[in-house]
């Protein structure tokens, strides 16, 4: 009986210090906590440390097994690669150096971090230099407690002694391909800390049903996954665990090195989980998808569904960027050069939406009128010649493989483009002599919706569209289509 009113004040100890006292009962989380309440008698939990994020140049994963030798827990240290020089281990039953990359001598089991886990219950996630002091009992403890009161919070950080861990929310749309920090609304349960200095505890379960528990950086690599599947971590506050952390890369070329192979794996798991903007807390904002001098983020678009469609992503970001740029560029060029153009098919249907590319388009349509091709400089050199040109600005103009239409590439390397359609006037009736059949938009239409043509804000600017947007779009998509746009081979997805 003691116990569990020790308990109870343990846990009413934990809702005053994170604020969870603004739910509305505590009594049923005491209840709740009551009920997975293991008490003195019953077994300890079964514990693996492990240690997977350390530089091979400079560590202290040997002393760092030795101080977590002393303890009951078992120790898993893996690498992508054999370590060289080779770390100076101890043989032990207890000790196990996974290597997860190819070796004639392994068999595949031995190669995966699983194999050595899955007998634990419980895992402390170990950044190298680390010293623990503590009950590793009490912690799971604690985590237990926690998790019991609120079932979103599946880790605890245990800080070192000397540094005050700062807590920040993270918002992960892989949708959008975009990892967003945020001030944290709670100072001690939170989504992600904002340094390695710490000892991550969790369950098996939770490590294990991550996508990729071992990428690096530490830490990183786990709270976005974490977030992603809504679970969080709790700070100790309590000094349940005293972590002391031996200090590393000290010397300036060593500092250098580490560095520049964070930056490297930060690039890799960031490539990894999909991730191409990253929005910091101080507004700071990393791109790491396409641009000028790489290739387009996504291979050629089959059947109009492009490939991150199927993965349930949108447009990466970085590609709706470089085509309004491309788009921007063209209009303003036009707009110079007197030529009549309009936004065509989705990008008109975007604009007509929400003054923006719809979210999962990836290309932008224009139309023109035939006869304006000899007022543009670049179109009319290729309607001669046939060249592409490379612009001032390194935009690539071309005549499409595909048929009689005109395509201005982001740049020689990225193929992000804006498709122009030259189409000319039939007895008031607007044509073209290319068609896709595929595309229930491509059609005549009559001239009246150009005469005049109007202007709408689009991307940011002021461009050309046909007069009656939503007659023109009706007529083209079918009524309601602004409404209710749809996924150009919607049954596709599944
Ligand atoms: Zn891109």
């Amino acid at each position: 009986m003691l116990i569990v009113v020790m308990l109870a004040v343990n846990v009413y100890v934990i809702f005053r210090l994170t604020g969870l006292d603004e739910s509305p009962c505590l009594c049923s989380g005491f209840k709740q906590f009551a009920v997975t309440d293991d008490s003195e008698n019953s077994s300890p939990h079964k514990l693996v440390f492990v240690v997977w994020d350390f530089e091979d140049f400079e560590n202290d994963v040997s002393d760092t097994v030795k101080n977590l030798s002393s303890t009951e827990a078992g120790i898993v240290i893996i690498s992508d690669h054999s370590p060289y020089p080779p770390l100076p281990l101890r043989n032990s039953d207890s000790v196990h150096l996974v290597t997860t990359d190819t070796h004639l001598s392994s068999s595949v089991a031995e190669s995966r971090p699983e194999f050595y886990i899955s007998g634990a219950s419980y895992v402390f996630l170990i950044p190298d230099g680390i010293r623990i002091t503590g009950s590793l009992q009490n912690a799971v403890k604690f985590l237990q407690e926690v998790s019991a009161v609120d079932q979103t919070i599946a880790m605890v950080a245990f800080p070192v002694d000397t540094i005050n861990l700062l807590c920040f929310d993270l918002n992960v749309d892989a949708k959008r391909w975009t990892l967003e920090y945020k001030s944290a609304e709670n100072d001690t349960v939170c989504d992600v800390v904002d340094s390695k200095e710490f000892v991550l505890l969790m369950s098996k379960e939770t490590l294990l049903n991550l996508s990729s528990p071992f990428l690096r950086p530490f830490s990183n690599a786990v709270f976005i996954q974490t977030a992603y599947h809504g679970l969080r971590l709790i700070i100790d506050r309590q000094k349940i665990l005293s972590i002391h952390i031996t200090s590393l890369y000290e010397g300036g070329h060593n500092r250098w090195k580490h560095r520049e192979a964070e930056q490297r794996r930060f690039h890799h798991l960031y490539d990894k989980l999909g991730f191409k903007l990253i929005k910091h807390v101080n507004g700071r904002q990393e791109w790491y998808g396409c641009n000028k001098d790489t290739d387009r983020c996504f291979d050629t678009v089959i059947d109009d569904m492009p490939q991150y469609i199927y993965q349930g992503r949108w447009t990466p970001p970085c590609c709706l960027r470089a085509l309004r740029e491309t788009a921007r560029h063209v209009f303003r060029i036009f707009e110079s050069e007197h030529v009549r153009y309009w936004l065509e098919g989705g990008s008109l249907l975007g604009a007509a939406r929400t003054g923006d590319i719809i979210p999962w388009d990836y290309d932008i349509d224009i139309g023109i009128y035939q006869d304006d091709i000899s007022h543009s400089k670049h179109l009319s050199q290729i309607y001669h010649t046939g060249i592409a040109v490379v612009d001032n600005d390194g935009f690539v103009w071309e005549k499409a493989t595909e048929g009689d239409f005109y395509r201005v590439q982001y740049s020689q390397s990225n193929h992000l483009h804006v498709d122009i359609f030259p189409f000319y006037s039939r007895n008031g009736t607007m044509t073209k002599d290319t068609w896709f059949k595929s595309h229930r938009q491509d059609t005549e239409f009559p001239e009246s919706f150009l005469q005049p043509l109007e202007k709408i804000s689009f991307i940011g600017v002021n461009v050309s569209v046909p007069n009656n947007v939503r007659a023109f779009l009706d007529f083209k998509f079918g009524v309601g289509v602004i409404e209710n746009p749809r996924l150009p081979n919607a049954n596709a997805v599944l």
